[in-house]
């Protein structure tokens, strides 16, 4: 056996159990994952992940922000394997910082429909969310809230609640509405959900939920999965609150409400990039989109996953068919219109 063919050998070995080399020690299978999604629900799946390949993870949470601040000082030596975060625009964020290698996966591109992912591979979105209205139904008809368009019409004077333009979520809104409609009609909607707000931007979205149910407002921009958390959770005070507060699903151009991701793309420089792929590809798998969207509630990204309870209750809408990574792209823009129109 010649060296060359030893060291090859021995090289592919240490591939294939996964295993990642320092120090010239074999270290256990494992793979380091950058999390900006901080749910407690999310733990059971790791385990779960552990158990079914040997595969350890490491995690290192924050905020999607910090977390590429992070990639970006650490450079070439970066741990990362894994960054994973609950909006389209964070990932592109890190694919512009050149962070994210692309990936081709066959178990991926079958699993996860072609608008959710980047077209090249960089990032891939295993569930999905829509980005809608909460809605006083003793004041406000479903028709009333049934297109964005109308979210931004006189009606609604002084009766919107939504939070900061710093939020990542009204970004990607924005940047969709861009992407459908051009520049200008975005700038004129933006302007008109300025004029339309109740009070100045403050809290989460769940605070604007709240906020209508307390009658500040009359409806509000809201991400599905805390409406639905609010009106299936243990808190008794928010499940009453969505007794008349309802959930509505606006049309973005007659194509069907703006729907954003939780998704994932492996880093630029991943030492354990196998095993990063795989624990991508089993975020994707049928098992976890069913775990997530249950105690998460968030929707499954796979058509041929069933939505379990209790979002299955609320999946009867059309999602819009736009590429998540052409309303991420568009965040730049869309946060020039935000603050020339005063979007605090
Ligand atoms: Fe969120």
């Amino acid at each position: 056996m010649s060296i060359r063919f030893a060291v090859s050998a021995l090289l592919g070995a240490v591939l294939l159990a996964g295993c990642s080399e320092r120090n010239g020690e074999t270290a256990a299978p494992e793979v380091n994952l950058y999390s900006a999604r901080r749910y407690d629900s999310d733990l059971p799946l790791y385990e779960r992940f552990t158990q079914e390949t040997g595969i350890k993870i490491n995690r290192i949470e924050g905020n999607a922000d910090q977390l590429i601040a992070r990639m970006k000082s650490e450079g070439a030596n970066s741990p990362a394997d894994l960054f994973i975060t609950a909006d389209a625009g964070a990932l592109w964020r890190a694919q512009q910082a050149g962070l994210l290698q692309p990936v081709q996966s066959e178990t991926l591109d079958a699993r996860i429909p072609a608008n959710l992912r980047d077209p090249d591979g960089h990032f891939y979105g295993y569930m999905r969310r829509a980005r809608v209205v909460a809605y006083d139904s003793s004041k406000v008809r479903p028709e009333g809230i049934d297109d964005y368009a109308k979210l931004a019409g006189p009606r609604f004077k002084g009766k919107l609640c939504v939070r900061s333009s710093d939020s990542i979520y009204n970004l990607s809104l924005v940047g969709a509405i861009i992407e459908a409609e051009g520049p200008e009609k975005a700038g004129a909607w933006v302007r008109g959900i300025v004029a339309n707000m109740a009070r100045p931007p403050e809290g989460g979205d769940r605070d604007q939920i709240r906020a209508v149910g307390a009658g500040v407002c009359e409806i509000s921009l809201t991400n599905s999965y805390y409406y639905i958390r609010m009106a299936n959770g243990d808190n008794a005070g928010d499940r009453k609150v969505t007794e008349h507060v309802k959930l509505g699903f606006p049309s973005l151009t007659g194509q069907g409400a703006h729907i954003n991701i939780s998704g994932g793309g492996v880093a630029a420089n991943a030492p354990n990039r196998e095993n990063a792929v795989r624990l991508l590809e089993f975020f994707a798998s049928a098992e976890a989109q069913r775990h997530i969207a249950a105690n998460n509630n968030e929707f499954p990204a796979s058509p041929d996953v069933a939505p379990p309870a209790p979002v299955d209750a609320y999946a009867d809408f059309t999602p819009n068919p736009m590429a998540v990574s052409a309303f991420a792209a568009r965040q730049p823009e869309a946060q020039s219109l935000m603050s020339e129109a005063g979007w605090r």
